[in-house]
């Protein structure tokens, strides 16, 4: 676990007429499992293919058609549950969600209501400035996505496309323990970063591969710290729930006028009533979806077609052996072991591709630190100018460290590096190999500098008198030997040995 200790972070606050509120937010998260196959049948769950050309008989709700788990479905959703230090179930069962939809061609979504897979966890939120929350997870469970409607393609007529019908979801539900909306947003990242390292889900929010369902109460001061002592539910406001998700950005709009909404209603004397709500993102409000009293009776049972869900607790410690290494613990191990900076070493471990690249370049120039500094810096400043990402990045980590080498070694000053940088970035090669053929070396030699001094100083008298009288004005003769060896001189001898001829 990661050794820092953090404040937790102050909850929003919003002034209304009558006083102050704070917000109390819980979310549902549906994450797309990321398997080749689907949860019950072996139809493919490749994005963006034909429609309805993934799609098994089993999905397509056939009559006699028999529902198969798919073992890999189960195995990530355990990795899940054990990188989120959760509860595993060794017995889970499904049962039947029934509703009609055209896009659920079984009539029923196959879920797990009474026995999720996954029980109690939690999650690490950090918001910077050393604040952070760790949030509960009540549970995980398996569930079936359904298919796509699509009503937008022709005036009379709507489509369904079944290729999404029957892929496995991991429904992540949290407890109210989420106090703001960027809370709400950083927890929704921190999920994504945790369930990409483990290669659980691909964490694609703009396929719709992570979508949430955010609940969002208000209350006064004090409440909820009532509820937190006594786990008791009347402490807390009516929650309203905002529907499907899939946008750091939404969800955190959808959050503030949901709540200044509900603050409304309540300060003008009426009551909050618990209903599902839509969010539209063009005219910033929510939209009433369907309240409690037209909510679907979904006759919940358990799944006549499948037996009850064990696995073996030798399974899940064979998984757990070979998770891998958790996003938080490798920030620690980069504080702790390289001497980073909590912001940098979060930085570095934001996606898994960045801390794998950052240790390739300490790999090569063995200090962690400047590593650090070149790879934040200039190798994010050079990518984001470039609109690239890291894994189409032109530098090899080797490439970087070379350069970083050079540094840490003295061979090249750090103006010269950022040259060499620039060379080995857009046109390739050893950087070693760069400085010796271009003779980009750096100038330690001090007969060599003290010659350039003893130029600079003859060819200006009037300057040298100045700066005989005011020491600071030696900077002039620094940059101007810099200059004259294209950069290459040693800064530190050549501040050593103007200081020395001035003030001797
Ligand atoms: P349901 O079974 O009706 O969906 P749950 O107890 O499963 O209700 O809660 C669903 C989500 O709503 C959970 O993420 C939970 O944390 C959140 N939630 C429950 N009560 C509140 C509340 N008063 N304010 C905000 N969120 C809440
Ligand atoms: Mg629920």
């Amino acid at each position: 676990m990661l050794d820092l200790t953090y404040d937790a972070p102050a909850p929003k606050v919003i002034a209304g007429a009558t006083g102050d509120w704070e917000l109390v937010i819980g979310l549902e998260v549906h994450a797309q499992v990321s398997s080749r196959a689907k949860l019950f049948s072996g139809a493919s769950t490749l994005f963006g293919a034909e429609p309805n050309s993934n799609v098994a008989f089993v999905d397509a709700g056939m009559p006699g058609m028999l529902p198969v788990i798919n073992e890999e479905c189960v195995a990530q959703a355990v990795r899940t549950g054990l990188g989120l230090k959760a509860e595993i179930n060794l017995v889970s069962a499904f049962d039947r969600k029934n509703y009609f939809y055209p896009d659920l061609p079984q009539g029923y979504q196959i879920s797990q209501l009474y026995h999720p897979i996954v029980g109690e966890g939690e999650v690490l939120v950090e918001l910077g400035n050393g604040t952070a929350r760790v949030v509960r997870i009540e549970r995980i469970h398996l569930e079936q996505d359904a298919g796509k409607s699509i009503h937008d393609m022709d005036p009379t007529m709507s489509f369904v496309d079944l290729n999404r019908t029957g892929v496995a979801l991991m429904e992540i539900v949290s407890r109210p323990d989420i106090r703001g909306p960027e809370e709400a947003a950083a927890y929704v990242g921190k999920l994504r970063q945790i369930m990409k390292y483990l290669g659980t889900c691909d964490g694609n929010m703009q396929n719709g591969n992570l979508r949430a369902d955010v609940n969002v109460s208000v209350c006064r001061p004090g409440d909820y710290e009532k509820y937190q002592e006594t786990q008791d539910f009347s402490h807390l406001g009516t929650r309203c729930e905002i529907k499907n998700m899939n946008s750091m950005r939404f969800i955190q709009a959808a959050i503030e006028v949901e709540a200044r909404r509900q603050i409304a209603i309540i300060e003008d004397g009426g009551a909050v009533v618990q209903e599902t709500r839509l969010y539209d993102a063009d005219k910033n409000e929510t939209r009433s979806m369907r309240s409690k009293e037209e909510a679907h009776d979904y006759r919940y049972f358990p799944c006549p077609d499948l037996l009850p869900l064990e696995i073996e607790q030798a399974w899940v410690d064979d998984i757990a052996a070979n998770l891998g290494t958790l996003p938080d613990d490798l920030k620690g191990r980069f504080i702790s072991d390289y001497g980073l900076s909590d912001y940098d070493a979060s930085v570095l471990t934001a996606e898994q591709e960045n801390a794998v690249y950052f240790e390739g370049v300490v790999a090569k120039s063995g200090d962690g630190k400047l590593a650090a500094n070149w790879v934040i810096n200039e190798l994010f400043g050079r990518l984001k100018k470039d609109e690239t990402e890291i894994t189409d990045c032109p530098i090899s980590p080797d490439q970087l460290g070379g350069v970083v080498a050079l540094i840490k070694a003295g061979d090249i000053s750090g103006k010269i590096a950022k040259d060499l940088f620039e060379i080995v970035y857009t046109e390739g090669g050893d950087p070693a190999e760069i400085v010796e053929a271009r003779g980009m070396k750096q100038v330690t030699d001090t007969a060599a500098i003290e010659a350039e001094v003893d130029k600079v100083i003859a060819e200006n008298p009037a300057q040298v008198e100045k700066a005989k009288e005011n020491p600071k004005l030696a900077g002039w003769f620094v940059g101007q030997v810099m200059k004259a060896t294209g950069g290459k001189a040693n800064p530190a001898a050549v501040n050593q040995i103007i200081a020395k001829k001035l003030g001797g």
